[in-house]
């Protein structure tokens, strides 16, 4: 047995966050940080890295991860001939996962924490550890299909699938990341994001419901429909899960927390979910610290639940509403007129689908115009014309 004060099973952002927090806060703990692939490893994603992500990942005292990527100024979002392309309040990044998940590895290396290759296949409560490791403090950061999650008892929520590669930029889709939203099969959309390279992280992903999971050759059929061209030259196709978050935010009581992907923080709205890993990652980690440093480690839940409410609990209200008014094409439609007409809605949009934004009055009173405006519309269409008899 091995002993550590605290444990995190998943080396991705959500573990990676999860050791920097927690060796931040006290850098003389013993941090395992366990994960079954070998770094650096590939994971299946958009790439996009909102800038929310890197004022973490500084206030956390780790500098320069996109230093040396080119920024991503424009977003575009089509559905059918409707369409909105703007400059983005601050720009993004996209930085293949192999690159980005490598060099928060090294940060948390860094700050302390130990590397393990280990598959973790059991939890114990008590005394509590993973197979041969014994730990104070555990953190399920493990993604999509969490095993410290299902050790927990946690059921998973709703999941969408998506996949991707990585192709050729065409000039008219550079310096850009475009959304097409897949008006056949609601919801669910394509996107291309320009790496900045000569290379796009295109892909494409759908919400899995009653349809059940589509297969990889209709996802590619989509994608190549939605933006023609994006699926040519392509390379290093790859598909995964994402867990989606619902409204509700009530992470588990005792020694056990969940971070990212294994906690179901995926943003139902764009499949964005660095952020919240990110997010959840540091507040777990120094939840933890905290839990040790107090005698009590059973209170890291409790503490890391103090430290998100705040952060999460509205924000993940608003974007599950959202999320469900975005099954409606009609509202997405009223949303990309509201984003076109005025700057500022189209910027509460985007803060809304990549970090901690809210429905804001703007936002609400652009999609009500327009919603207004399509009935009207609509009515003066169908209107029959008068006919006079005598
Ligand atoms: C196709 C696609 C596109 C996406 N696009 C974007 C995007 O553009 N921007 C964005 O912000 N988000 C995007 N996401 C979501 C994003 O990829 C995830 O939210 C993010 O990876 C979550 O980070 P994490 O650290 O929680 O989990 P992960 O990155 O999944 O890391 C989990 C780690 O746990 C390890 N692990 C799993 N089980 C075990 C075990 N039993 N023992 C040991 N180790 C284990 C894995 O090897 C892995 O390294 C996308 C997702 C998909 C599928």
């Amino acid at each position: 047995m091995t002993a550590w004060d605290l444990a995190v099973v998943g080396a991705g952002p959500a573990g990676s966050a999860t050791a920097i927090g927690a060796l931040r806060a006290d850098p003389t703990l013993r941090v395992a940080l366990l994960d079954r692939a070998d770094f650096p490893r590939d994971k299946s994603c958009g790439d996009g890295i909102a800038p929310h992500v890197v004022d973490l990942l500084e206030e956390a005292g780790v500098h320069g991860v996109v230093d040396d990527r080119v920024p991503v100024p424009r977003l575009r979002l089509d559905r059918g001939p409707l369409g909105v392309d703007r400059p983005m309040a601050r720009p993004t990044w996209v930085v293949p996962r192999t690159v980005f998940d490598q060099r928060l590895v090294t940060a948390a290396q860094e700050a302390g924490a130990v590397l393990l290759r280990h598959r973790v296949r059991e939890v114990r409560r008590t005394p509590l550890g993973l197979d041969d490791h014994e730990a104070r403090v555990v953190v399920g950061a493990d993604g999509a299909h969490s095993v410290v999650r299902r050790a927990l008892g946690l059921a998973s929520g709703p999941m969408a699938v998506a996949i991707r590669g990585y192709s050729p930029t065409p000039l008219h889709r550079s310096n850009a990341q475009v959304i097409v939203f897949d008006a056949a099969r609601q919801p669910a959309y394509a996107w291309a994001f320009d790496r900045g390279d000569g290379l796009s992280n295109v892909g494409y992903g759908v919400l899995l419901g009653r349809h059940g999971s589509p297969t990889k050759a209709q996802m590619m059929d989509r994608l190549a429909t939605l933006l023609p061209g994006s699926t040519e030259g392509g390379t290093a196709w790859r598909g995964h899960q994402l867990p989606l978050s619902t409204g509700r935010w009530r992470p588990p009581a005792g020694p056990v927390l969940l971070a990212g992907d294994a906690a179901g923080l995926v943003n139902p709205m764009t499949g964005e979910g660095i952020y919240y890993a990110v997010a959840t990652g540091l507040a777990a980690g120094r939840a933890a610290a905290e839990a040790l440093a107090s005698g009590d480690p059973t209170s890291a839940g409790r503490r890391y639940a103090r430290a998100t409410r705040p952060l999460l609990a509205g924000h993940l209200r608003h974007i599950a509403a959202a999320a469900w008014l975005c099954r409606r094409g009609a509202v997405i439609d009223a949303g990309l007129r509201a984003s076109a007409a005025d700057q500022r809605v189209f910027d509460d949009l985007v803060e809304l689908g990549l970090a901690r934004g809210r429905i804001t009055p703007t936002m609400a009173r652009g999609l009500v115009r327009e919603l207004a405006g399509a009935v009207r519309h609509r009515h003066h269409d169908t209107e029959e014309p008068t006919t006079c008899e005598s």
